[in-house]
């Protein structure tokens, strides 16, 4: 039990954390046991697998020792893998990469095979169908440019309207065009067979067009006795345009802006980083703000001061979470880059307009009338605010009492204790939520002197303050939150 407070497993280095969560991507520059509890240790909340990189021997690895370290130090750590979707790549390469130049002819294939200077493949199949004569086709967020000539049942024929550096497996992209692939291409079955035999918390979901693509998705993988939470990762304009019904299917979502800001005008990614945000919030479900946000880290050790702003704004604008791609799976400053986001993300969350957020989420609940485990989330929050309580503890079993605390973004610390530290590594991705692990009990005043013992041997509190409990009763049935109380410090031991 080494780096944790007496006999609960609350490491002291999770106080300090940010309240918002951090995701890394786990890639060669990160993957080893001592790695991945150095990002731990620097403020990673989930470690993520980019299924469309790398083999599954590689991703079974970095689960791995993702669970070891996890266990090791006694925190819940998320695993997040990414499906790669209906999304174009560029196939196998004769070179590691190849130059284009502007005006040359160059074809894009159908069948697979060692792309060069005159051709390449892409996968998955369908691209032809998607665009015609005159359309515009970017490769790797257009580092190349090409215009479509003409199309023929094997090949597209283009004219390099852009030079520059191509490389196998980059994303190929058509702005504008509504991919026609189905959602599950053989690479993405081929992933999720991989996730059915694996033990993953999120599956993020590329290139999803509508609430449906993630239904799917959802009841392939619960046929397999598999019930990861669903990160819709809004990436093309279809997505956009069918956010209420992807939000409503969804366990989750991220703003992907590496694709957005190629599918739609780059200048328009900001206004819609805003409104996925706002959405997220109002439905109390987790939003994760992806790509480029510490991008200069990959080579420097400082972040330039737009990422750092770009940090900062996000935070302000109430994502849950901020993530790290190339910037922890290839970049020479991994750990540098999950440190510099904790700092952003404290000094944000000094100036977080904590009324404004959980004024989102009330309004929108409250439509109908606002149900009972709303209203004691809600009012957990204000109460401990107001009371100048040290600490909001949320019993919960599966999970769902202290993600609903969380959506309000109470000032207060707040701790999940669960006896499932399985639930602890789905609340990762929730904004201020420290899961603690904990017995079971069956009766409420064991429960509470828990929670009096817990707050007081780690030193959140001491004798004379007070902390707020919120459970759901009866003990055991998940899914309710119907009870709050005030606990002055110290609750006496139960004899129940
Ligand atoms: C993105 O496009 O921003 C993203 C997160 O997706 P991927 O890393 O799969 O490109």
């Amino acid at each position: 039990m080494a780096d944790t407070d007496r006999s609960y497993l609350l490491p002291p280095f999770l106080k300090s954390r940010a309240r918002t969560r951090i995701v890394c991507t786990i890639g060669p520059a990160t993957g080893t046991l001592s790695r991945i509890k150095r990002l731990i240790r620097s403020g990673m909340s989930v470690g993520r697998l980019n299924l469309s990189h790398g083999n599954s021997s590689d991703h079974d690895g970095y689960v791995k020792i993702l669970r070891q370290a996890a266990e090791e130090m006694g925190v819940a750590v998320g695993i997040l893998a990414d499906l790669p979707g209906p999304k174009y790549r560029v196939g196998d390469m004769a070179e590691p990469e190849i130059t284009l130049t502007t005006g040359q002819r160059f074809i894009l294939l159908r069948t697979p095979c060692d792309g060069n200077t005159e051709r390449a493949s892409v996968w998955p199949l369908g691209l032809h169908n998607d665009i015609k004569k005159g359309s515009l086709v970017l490769i790797d967020e257009g580092s190349v440019e090409l215009r479509v000539d003409s199309i023929d049942e094997e090949s597209i024929y283009c004219r390099v309207t852009r030079g520059g550096i191509m490389k196998p497996n980059k994303a190929v992209t058509a702005p504008g065009n509504t991919t026609t692939v189905d959602y599950f291409t053989p690479e993405t079955e081929e992933a999720l067979a991989w996730v059915e035999s694996s033990d993953i918390d999120f599956v993020g979901l590329s290139y999803v067009r509508n609430g449906e693509d993630v239904v799917r998705v959802r009841s392939q993988l619960s046929a397999a006795g598999k019930t990861p939470q669903l990160v819709a990762k809004i990436e093309i304009q279809q997505a956009v345009d069918n956010l209420v019904d992807i939000l409503d299917k969804s366990d989750a979502v991220m703003v992907a802006r590496g694709d957005l800001g190629v599918e739609l005008p780059f200048e328009r990614v900001p206004s819609v980083q805003k409104q996925i945000i706002r959405m997220a919030n109002e439905i109390g479900k987790p939003v994760i703000t992806a790509t480029q946000m510490m991008e200069s880290m990959i080579e420097a050790p400082m972040p330039t001061r737009a990422e750092v702003t770009d940090v900062y704004n996000a935070v302000r604008d109430g994502t849950d979470a901020i993530m790290l791609s190339a910037e922890t799976s290839v970049g020479k400053y991994p750990y540098r880059a999950v440190q510099a986001m904790t700092k952003i993300a404290k000094r944000a969350e000094r100036y977080l307009e904590h009324p404004k957020l959980a004024g989102r989420r009330r309004d929108a609940a409250s439509k109908g009338g606002l149900p009972v485990d709303d209203a004691i989330a809600d009012v957990a929050a204000v109460t401990a605010s107001s009371l100048n309580a040290k600490a909001i503890v949320a019993f919960t079993t599966s999970g769902s009492t202290a993600a609903r605390v969380a959506a309000y973004r109470p000032v207060t610390p707040l701790l999940a204790l669960t006896p499932n530290i399985g639930a602890g590594a789905k609340l990762a991705l929730r904004w201020g939520v420290i899961p603690v692990a904990v017995k079971v009990h069956d009766n409420i005043q064991a429960m509470f002197a828990e929670a009096s013992n817990l707050a007081i041997e780690t030193k959140i509190a001491k004798e004379g303050d007070t902390i707020v409990a919120v459970a759901g009763l009866p003990i055991g049935v998940s899914g309710t939150t119907n009870m709050l109380r005030v606990i002055t410090l110290p609750e006496p031991v139960s004899h129940g």
